[in-house]
């Protein structure tokens, strides 16, 4: 059987949230963060949460814009010694107070800096997607194996507590065995001129950057991989979205039977959500891979799914250092980034060959 079992992964998961005890009364450091690439996801989200971690700190930082430099060392107190740009960043291995490099670049950079950072001997978290293709991924992994390092991807989701309970809900078949899953996630991108619309540098469009969250959401829910899958794609404006899909709906059957019907767009604005429609009742959640205000609901009363907030990028990280600390196999691992890359492999490739394909394996 070349699919795993993804149940696995799930309790692997737990047990990386779990060591969180393990590693606190283990070494009592902190492990030090580098960030690559200072924009908006680092400014606004990361280094904000790095502060509130347990195990985790800012440690250095990686950027091509001097500017950016000096305004974080001032606002972080980061040494000169731990400021890098994008050609100097191999000397990071010298820097024994960095143990993890975070590379949040735009995703076609992603593999060339997961690889440095594995020949750097640090382990290495990478921002979803991991990657434009699945062959990029495999070479990550192999990198990062033979760097014996660990390498974990920003699928900050599966450390929230409604998608969490959602998983067990689906596992433990609380509403009855799993049927059919709708899930879709979209919003309307601004400015043209940015890099999410540059092929070359998002590696596709809506489907690369938010629809792989409703992806996600189908396979943790089922707990397999999709084998079989038919997509069609829409564009309302091709001058914007010349190089990238707008708008893709797809169908993926799973090997259980169970079916789900998933869209994602850069089009407009209200799609945000899924649903799990069980032998014996439903839930789901909408909103639900927002960063905060997340809802869950269930068809039942007595069943609720109802969680205090949590910073997502606290969370992930946490779990990350945890299970290095405790020296357990992070999930989700870059094999987790490759089963998605699969998956919208063969979405691009049934809308170029308009018929049901087959996903292809690690
Ligand atoms: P951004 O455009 O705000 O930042 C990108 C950074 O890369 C900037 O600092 C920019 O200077 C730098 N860069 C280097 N070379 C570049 C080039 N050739 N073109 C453009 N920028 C270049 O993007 P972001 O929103 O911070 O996204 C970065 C990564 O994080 C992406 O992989 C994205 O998918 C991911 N992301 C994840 C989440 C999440 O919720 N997990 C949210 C947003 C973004």
């Amino acid at each position: 059987m070349q699919r795993r079992p993804f149940l696995a992964t799930l309790g692997a998961t737990a047990a990386a949230l779990t060591t969180g005890t393990r590693a606190q009364e283990a070494p009592g450091r902190k492990l030090g963060w580098a960030l690559v690439g200072l924009g908006s996801l680092s400014t606004h989200q990361i280094a904000p949460a790095l502060a509130k971690t347990k195990h985790c700190r800012l440690a250095a930082i990686v950027t091509g814009t001097p500017e950016k430099a000096e305004k974080w060392k001032a606002q972080y107190g980061i040494p000169d010694s731990h400021v890098y740009n994008y050609e100097t960043f191999d000397r990071i291995a010298e820097n024994p107070d960095v143990d993890v490099i975070y590379v949040v670049l735009p995703n076609s950079m992603h593999e060339e800096f997961v690889i440095r950072g594995a020949k750097a001997g640090k382990h290495v978290f990478c921002e979803k997607p991991m990657a434009n293709s699945a062959d990029e991924c495999r070479r990550m992994i192999a990198a990062m194996k033979s760097a014996g390092k660990q390498l974990g991807v920003g699928y900050r989701c599966q450390f929230e507590p409604h998608h969490r309970e959602c998983m067990r809900l689906a596992r433990e078949k609380v509403f009855g065995d799993l049927k059919f899953i709708e899930a879709g996630f979209g919003f309307q991108i601004g400015d043209p001129a940015q890099w999410r619309l540059r092929k070359k540098l998002a590696g596709g469009g809506a489907l690369m950057d938010v629809g792989i969250y409703a992806l996600q959401a189908c396979r943790y829910l089922t707990g397999e991989e999709p084998v079989e899958i038919v997509a069609q794609e829409v564009k309302t404006d091709p001058v914007k979205f010349a190089e990238v899909d707008e708008t893709i709906s797809w169908s993926m059957k799973f090997p259980s039977g169970v079916m789900a019907s998933v869209m994602t767009t850069y089009a407009f604005n209200g799609v945000n959500s899924f649903t799990a429609v069980c032998q014996n009742g439903k839930f789901g959640m909408d909103p639900a891979y927002s960063y905060d205000g997340l809802k869950g609901w269930t068809s039942k009363p007595e069943v609720k799914i109802e969680f205090p907030a949590v910073d997502h990028f606290q969370t992930e990280m946490d779990a990350f250092a945890a299970a290095i600390l405790a020296d357990v196999a992070f999930v989700p691992s870059g094999e987790e980034g490759l089963w998605d890359l699969l998956a919208i492999e063969a979405i691009y490739r049934s809308i170029a060959e308009g018929k049901a394909v087959t996903v292809g394996n690690v």
